[in-house]
């Protein structure tokens, strides 16, 4: 079995880019959870449905959430009870909503689950912020992002401006440091660094270079 990769951070720190990169580089697959979350967060405000725990914790129970890629390497789709989803989940609406979802623990149980029984078999790069701690704490290989709350804000906001949404950086910090705040403060599996973890401050370094941080370390321990 293929050793799992766990990488974690707070938004914006460039987990879900270099986990991509790294997978692509090892032959791995990647599973992104915030996506998992977002999807989920997606569905409820379609349907309308009044975000409390017992409400969202059916509805984890209820939905399918899949991932799909064209090519190996190549853009991942995610698709929720089959309906693709990719863009949709990275609305402003969905992003300020999944901080609520996302601290009830009968949803992180149910999607939990499913992170590990997807990383059951081995050979996964999983970008989260309890993966290391909590979904998967016997991964052999953990890492922890992290970059100046600035340089976060700076390259969300780069990102947003390039899919052509008209946001300030003021809005983009204010809204990460807020959900900074929300995933390390809440009670059930909060943002941690996993005592084994190996922290990376991505301010000063590219993707490629964080990606290659990893891939070697993988590569010095793996055959
Ligand atoms: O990674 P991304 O920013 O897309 O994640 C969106 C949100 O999902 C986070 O702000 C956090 O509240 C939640 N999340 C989580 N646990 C994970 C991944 C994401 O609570 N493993």
């Amino acid at each position: 079995m293929r050793p799992n990769i766990a990488i974690d951070g707070p938004a914006g720190a460039g987990k879900s880019t270099v986990a991509r990169l790294v997978a692509q580089k090892l032959g791995l697959v990647y599973i992104d959870t915030g996506a998992m979350y977002r999807a989920l967060t997606w569905k409820a405000l379609t349907l309308k449905l009044p975000f409390t725990e017992e409400v969202l914790a059916t509805l984890a129970q209820n939905t399918l959430i899949t991932f799909a890629q064209d090519c190996q390497g190549g853009p991942q789709k995610i698709f929720c009870d089959g309906t693709d989803v990719t863009q949709e989940i990275r609305e402003p609406l969905v992003t300020h909503w999944v901080s609520v979802l996302s601290s009830y623990g009968e949803v992180r149980q149910e999607l939990t689950r499913l992170q590990q029984k997807a990383a059951s078999s081995g050979g996964v790069v999983m970008d989260g912020r309890d993966i290391g701690t909590t979904v998967l704490p016997d991964a052999p290989f953990k890492f922890f992002l992290t970059a100046s709350l600035e340089e976060r804000s700076r390259r969300r906001h780069q990102e947003l401006v390039n899919k052509g949404n008209q946001v300030t950086l003021a809005e983009i910090e204010r809204d990460i440091a807020a959900r900074d705040l929300a995933d390390q403060s809440r009670e059930i599996a909060p943002l941690a660094v996993a005592e084994d973890a190996i922290v990376i401050d991505t301010t000063e370094l590219s993707i490629e270079e964080v990606a290659s941080l990893i891939v070697e370390k993988y590569q010095q321990e793996v055959q």
